[in-house]
């Protein structure tokens, strides 16, 4: 590579995602980039569309949208979002909050419950909107707002959502693949995700499922839009080869996104969720032993997938980060928008989701501090880090 960078590469990257690939996802990415309308490309789309659904434990092939999720969810607000549509917003974080900027777009009107970002959505506050607000249509849930690093409980919102014949969106970009969370098992009308997060793949593509009452929903919508970046409907079945694909899809992320399910189908999802929960929790347990606080307001609600950590009084995010880099050559994360500047995450995805990075992240967070003049005992976070890889129990 000629590219000469200021700083050195990372060693370790430990981010909230994108994280760094599997080696079989890199080495899908250097397959053959083929001709979108060549009869192997076609077979293979549909075929890593099925596995996709296979992952996700749904019957219908997936809906694949070739942008990362982000926009793809932005999509997702603009194809389902009616002119007459009540939205119910549920912010427990920076990406719950952020929907319903893309919501105000489209909808009539807007309920919005939102937590303090350290917090989980109570389904019986959501209980409680439905009584208030019967003409709620669809509900937004992010299930990990990773710049949070907490969890919803998306199956009882999701039944919640359900018994009032309303339609759910489910945010699953940082939780599928790193714990037991399918579309079906929340209730999700639309169920987004994509292989750069748990999955440990590229970053580039959404992977959603979307239901029946969806596509009616999104059918009957006068203002969906079609021919156009946002539009769901465009990608519709481009899986079934009824249909030419609207623009060219991203074919060596699709490469990528194939090898990316291998490795989890292969692994085995059980296996997968628990080596990322049983590096959380020792992350957790080695964060606390050296007195630092946990972001969450309980372990209850901290994801298996990312920890945040506050930033202790009296020293800056960014200080700490860049002494973890210089030293220890790992890569943490800062918070985002309203959670910036008051904490650090550690991400548990995909590769770096083995509990011996646990114990990477507590040595170099630890290392970090110490460098910037604090006293931490880095040997009882490690300890105690340990301690549970030991025990095994997620
Ligand atoms: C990463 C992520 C997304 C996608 O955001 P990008 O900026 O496209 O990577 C969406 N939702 C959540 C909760 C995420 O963690």
């Amino acid at each position: 590579m000629s590219f000469k960078a200021s700083v050195k590469e990372p060693v370790i990257t430990l981010s909230a995602g994108p994280v760094a690939a599997y080696p079989s996802i890199l080495q899908a990415l250097s397959r053959p980039v083929q001709y979108d309308y060549d009869p192997w490309f076609q077979e293979f789309y549909e075929a890593v569309a099925r596995k996709c659904a296979r992952a996700m434990r749904v019957k219908e092939p997936a809906l694949i949208l070739h942008c990362e999720p982000a926009p793809g969810i932005e999509a997702t607000a603009a194809s389902l979002i009616g002119p007459e549509d009540t939205v119910l917003n549920l912010a427990s974080g920076v990406y719950g909050k952020g929907f319903g900027y893309w919501s105000a777009r489209y909808h009539k009107d807007m309920v919005e419950i939102e937590v303090p970002y350290n917090e989980a959505i109570s389904p019986k506050a959501v209980a409680a909107a439905f009584k208030k607000n019967p003409g709620i249509k669809i509900v937004s849930l992010v299930h990990h707002d990773t710049p949070s690093g907490t969890i919803n409980p998306a199956r009882e919102i999701g039944k919640i959502v359900r018994d009032n014949n309303a339609l759910l969106i489910v945010d699953a970009v940082s939780s599928f693949g790193g714990m037991d969370i399918h579309p079906d098992d929340c209730f999700a009308d639309v169920f987004i995700t994509g292989p750069g997060k748990c999955l440990g793949g590229a970053p580039g593509l959404t992977v959603m499922a979307v239901s029946d009452r969806a596509w009616k929903h999104i059918e009957k919508n006068p203002k969906a839009p079609f021919a156009s970046a946002l539009s769901l409907k465009d990608w519709k079945d481009a899986w079934s080869r009824k249909k030419p694909f609207p623009f060219t899809p991203s074919v060596a992320e699709v490469n990528g996104l194939d090898a990316a399910l291998d490795q989890y189908l292969d692994e085995g999802p059980e296996k997968v969720w628990h080596r990322h929960a049983l590096t959380a929790r020792a992350t957790r347990a080695g964060i606390r032993a050296m007195g630092l606080e946990l972001w969450a307001k309980s372990e209850a609600i901290a994801s298996p997938t990312c920890t945040a950590v506050r930033v202790p009084k009296g020293l800056k995010d960014t200080d700490i980060i860049a002494a973890a880099r210089a030293e220890y050559g790992v890569v943490l994360s800062t918070g985002r928008n309203d959670t910036l500047g008051k904490l650090i995450r550690i991400g548990h995805m995909g590769p770096v989701a083995e509990p011996i990075y646990a114990v990477v992240a507590v040595t170099a967070f630890g290392g970090a501090l110490r460098k910037l003049g604090r006293r931490v005992d880095i040997g009882a976070g490690v300890e105690a880090a340990t301690r549970v890889i030991a025990k095994g129990k997620a």
